[in-house]
C-alpha cells in the first residue's frame, strides 16, 4: 500500500493551503475531508480580507501577519479579492481618541490608515451613517472564501497532491508511540481503511481539539461561534467597520452581488459544533447593532442568515483557558506530547492561511529532512492570469464564470454547454460540468460552493429543477430530483427560518407551495 509523506486532515481553507504548500514543495500529498471542502468556518464567514486594522490596536503581530498576507493574496489570488478598500467609522457616542489610538496603531503595524473627513466618507460611501463624526480608510477587501480555498485544493492537485472528499478520519495508525496514518470511513460505513504516511497534519479546525484527544492528546481549544446576515444586494461597495474595541455586528462586507453583516462572538458545547446554525435572537441583535452602521438595512431584504465556529486556542501555560489566542496556532506533537508523526495547524483567519500552511509545512520539511523553500508567495494561484470579462468581445454567458474563475474558464466547455441553468447568478451548462469533473461535486449544496448555484436572488426558487437535472445529467446519474432538491432545501431552510417576516417569509411561503413535494 502506498505511504504518503503527509496526510492532510481537513479541506478547509488552511488544509487546503497546506496541501498545495506541501505538494509544491514534492512531498507526496493526500488531503482527507469528510464532507465537501469549504463546509466548516471556511464557507460561514465574512469573507474580509483583513488589512489587519481591526487587531492594530489589540494584537499587533496579527495585525502584521494580515496586512503582509493581504498583500501577498492580493497578488497571487486577484480573481479571489475585490479590492473595494474599507472605511473605519467613528459615531456619536464612539471616542475620537480611540480613533487617533487605532490610526497610530495601525501606522505602527504598517498599514495604511488615513484619516478622513465624515463629507469625505460620505462621499466616498453614501451608505454609511450619515451621523458620523470620524473615519479612517484602510486596505481593507472582500475576498471570496469558496474561490480562494478551490484554488489552494487544484494547485494542490495539478502538483500531485490526491483529495479524498466525503471521507472521514476515525482513529489513527500507530507503530509504538508513532502516529504512521489514519483510518478512514466514508459516512454510513462502520468499515474503515488504514492509509499510512510519515506525518498526519490536523487543520480541521475546531474539530482538531477531538481528533487530538483520540491520539491521547489534550489541545485546549474553545468553541467560538459567530452568526451573520446575508442581504439581497450591495448597499455599500467598501467594507465598513466601525471604529471601537471589536464588537457585534460592525463589520459589513460587500461580496459579489450581497452584503454581509457580522458577526456575534459567543461560547458554544463541543456538542453543538456540527449543526451551528444562526437563531431569531442573534439576527434580532445584528440588525439592531447593524442598523447604526448603514442605517438603510433596516429595510434592505435579508436573503438568509448562518453561523460559523471559530478555532479558537487556548494558551498553553493557562491552565483556566482564560486566555484565548486568535494567533496562528502550530504544533509539533513529537516536541510538545512526545508523540512522534504528528502535527497541528489551527487558529488564525481565512487571510493568513498561506502563511499558516507554509509554518506548519515548513515543520513537517524539517522532521521529515526536506530542504525545498517555500514558493506560496510567489507562484499565482489557478485562475489568477489576466481574464477581462467586461471586454466586448467576450460572450454574455461567459462573464460570470470569469469573474469566478478567472482564466480556470478556459477549461470550460461553453461549445458543448452554455445554456444558463441558474439566471440569478448566471451558471451554465459549462461551468456545472467543470464543477462536476474539477472539483468532485455530487449533490445541489456542493454546486453551491464552487458555483454560486442558487445563491442569489431566487435562492433556487426558480431554478432548482433545472439544476438537479443538469447535475443528475453530468453526473452521469440517473435523475433523483426529489432527493437532490430535498437535500438542498433542508440545508437552506437552516438559514431561512431564523429570517421568517416580510418578504423573506412570503418568499419562504412561496418556494415551500412550489416545491411542496420535496419540503
Ligand atoms: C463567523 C466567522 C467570521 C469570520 N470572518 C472572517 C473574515 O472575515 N476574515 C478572515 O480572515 N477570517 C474570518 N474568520 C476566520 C476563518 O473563517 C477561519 O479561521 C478559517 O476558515 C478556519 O479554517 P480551517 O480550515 O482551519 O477550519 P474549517 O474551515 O472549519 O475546516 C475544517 C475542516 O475539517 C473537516 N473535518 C473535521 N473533522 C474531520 C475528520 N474527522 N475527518 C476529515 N475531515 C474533518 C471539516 O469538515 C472542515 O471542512 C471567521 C470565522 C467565523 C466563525
Amino acid at each position: 500500500m502506498k505511504e504518503y509523506d503527509v496526510i492532510v486532515v481537513g479541506g478547509g481553507i488552511t488544509g487546503a493551503a497546506t496541501a498545495r504548500d506541501c505538494a509544491m514543495r514534492g512531498l507526496s500529498t493526500l488531503l482527507v475531508e469528510r464532507s465537501d471542502i469549504c463546509d466548516g468556518a471556511s464557507g460561514r464567514n465574512h469573507g474580509l480580507l483583513h488589512s489587519g486594522a481591526r487587531y492594530a490596536v489589540t494584537d499587533r503581530e496579527g495585525a502584521e501577519e494580515c496586512i503582509r498576507e493581504n498583500r501577498i493574496l492580493r497578488r497571487i489570488a486577484p480573481n479571489c479579492v475585490e479590492p473595494t478598500g474599507g472605511l473605519f467609522i467613528t459615531l456619536p457616542g464612539d471616542s475620537l481618541d480611540y480613533q487617533e489610538n487605532f490610526v497610530r496603531c495601525c501606522r505602527e503595524a504598517g498599514i495604511d490608515a488615513v484619516p478622513i473627513s465624515p463629507r469625505e466618507a460620505l462621499r466616498l460611501e453614501p451608505a454609511v451613517n450619515p451621523e458620523l463624526i470620524g473615519a479612517v480608510k484602510v486596505p481593507d477587501a472582500s475576498v471570496d472564501p469558496f474561490r480562494l480555498t478551490d484554488a489552494n485544493i487544484i494547485d494542490a492537485m495539478r502538483h500531485g497532491a490526491t483529495i479524498l472528499k466525503f471521507h472521514t478520519v476515525t482513529g489513527f495508525v500507530r507503530s509504538g508511540g508513532r502516529i504512521c496514518g489514519v483510518k478512514v470511513s466514508r459516512p454510513g460505513e462502520i468499515r474503515s481503511k488504514e492509509i499510512r504516511a510519515r506525518m498526519v497534519v490536523l487543520a480541521a479546525g475546531i474539530w482538531t481539539a477531538g481528533l487530538a484527544r483520540d491520539a491521547g492528546i489534550n489541545i485546549g481549544m474553545l468553541p467560538s461561534k459567530g452568526a451573520l446576515i446575508i442581504f439581497g444586494h450591495r448597499v455599500a461597495g467598501m467594507v465598513i467597520n466601525r471604529c471601537r474595541k471589536p464588537s457585534n455586528a460592525d463589520i459589513l462586507v460587500p461580496g459579489d452581488v450581497v452584503s454581509v453583516l457580522g458577526t456575534t462572538s459567543d461560547k458554544v458545547p463541543f456538542e453543538d459544533i456540527d449543526d451551528i446554525r444562526a437563531t431569531p435572537q442573534e439576527v434580532d441583535l445584528l440588525l439592531r447593532e447593524g442598523v447604526s452602521l448603514v442605517p438603510s438595512l433596516s429595510h434592505t431584504r435579508i436573503i438568509r442568515a448562518y453561523a460559523g465556529v471559530r478555532p479558537l486556542v487556548m494558551a498553553d501555560s493557562d491552565g483556566d483557558g482564560r486566555s484565548v489566542s486568535r494567533g496562528i496556532v502550530v504544533l509539533d506533537h513529537e516536541q510538545r506530547d512526545g508523540v512522534p508523526g504528528l502535527m497541528t495547524i489551527t487558529g488564525g483567519k481565512l487571510t493568513t492561511c498561506r502563511l499558516m500552511a507554509e509554518m506548519v509545512t515548513d515543520a513537517v520539511c524539517a522532521r521529515l529532512g526536506v530542504k525545498a523553500a517555500c514558493e506560496t508567495a510567489l507562484r499565482p494561484l489557478p485562475g489568477s492570469g489576466k481574464a477581462h470579462k467586461d471586454d466586448e468581445e467576450v460572450p454574455y454567458f461567459k462573464r460570470a464564470a470569469i469573474g469566478r474563475h478567472g482564466t480556470e474558464v478556459s477549461r470550460m466547455d461553453f461549445d458543448l454547454g452554455h445554456e444558463i441553468i441558474c439566471e440569478c447568478e448566471q451558471v451554465t451548462r459549462a461551468e456545472i460540468r467543470y464543477a462536476v469533473k474539477t472539483l468532485g461535486v455530487r449533490n445541489i449544496s456542493d454546486l453551491r460552493r464552487h458555483t454560486r448555484i442558487g445563491m442569489g436572488t431566487c435562492q433556487g426558487s426558480f431554478c432548482i429543477r433545472k439544476v438537479a437535472e443538469a447535475l443528475a445529467e453530468e453526473l452521469g446519474q440517473p435523475l433523483r430530483e426529489k432527493e437532490l432538491i430535498d437535500e438542498y432545501l433542508q440545508e437552506r431552510w437552516k438559514g431561512i427560518t431564523p429570517v421568517f417576516w416580510g418578504d423573506s417569509l412570503r418568499e419562504a411561503e412561496y418556494m415551500q407551495r412550489t416545491h411542496k413535494d420535496e419540503v
